[in-house]
C-alpha cells in the first residue's frame, strides 16, 4: 500500500513540474511486473535458440521420465526415489 501512494506523488510531481523537458519522464510501462518467480517446472528447462527446449536436469533412471532429479553439483538425485547418479558430463 505504501508503495502505492510513493508512485502517485511521484506523478503528481511530474505534472507540476511542467516547464522542464519532459520527454525523458515518460510513463513508465507498469505492466511487466507480473512476469516474475515463475518457477516449478520452468526452471528445469532451458530454452535454446537452436535445439527448443533443452533439459537442465536428467530423468531418474529409476522413476523414469517425468521425474527430475536435483542438481548437487557433481551428483544428481532423484527426489522420489533417492537414486544418485553422479554427473558424467563436466562442464
Ligand atoms: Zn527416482
Amino acid at each position: 500500500m505504501a508503495e502505492e501512494e510513493l508512485e502517485v506523488e511521484e506523478e503528481t510531481e511530474a505534472e507540476e513540474a511542467e516547464e522542464k523537458p519532459v520527454k525523458e519522464k515518460k510513463a513508465k510501462p507498469k505492466a511487466e511486473k507480473k512476469k516474475r518467480k515463475e518457477k516449478g517446472m520452468f526452471s528445469y528447462y532451458k530454452v535454446d535458440g537452436k535445439e527448443g527446449l533443452t533439459r537442465l536436469r536428467p530423468f531418474c533412471e529409476r522413476c523414469g521420465p517425468g521425474y527430475f532429479m536435483a542438481d548437487h553439483g557433481n551428483r544428481y538425485t532423484c527426489g522420489n526415489c533417492g537414486f544418485t547418479r553422479y554427473r558424467q558430463q563436466e562442464e
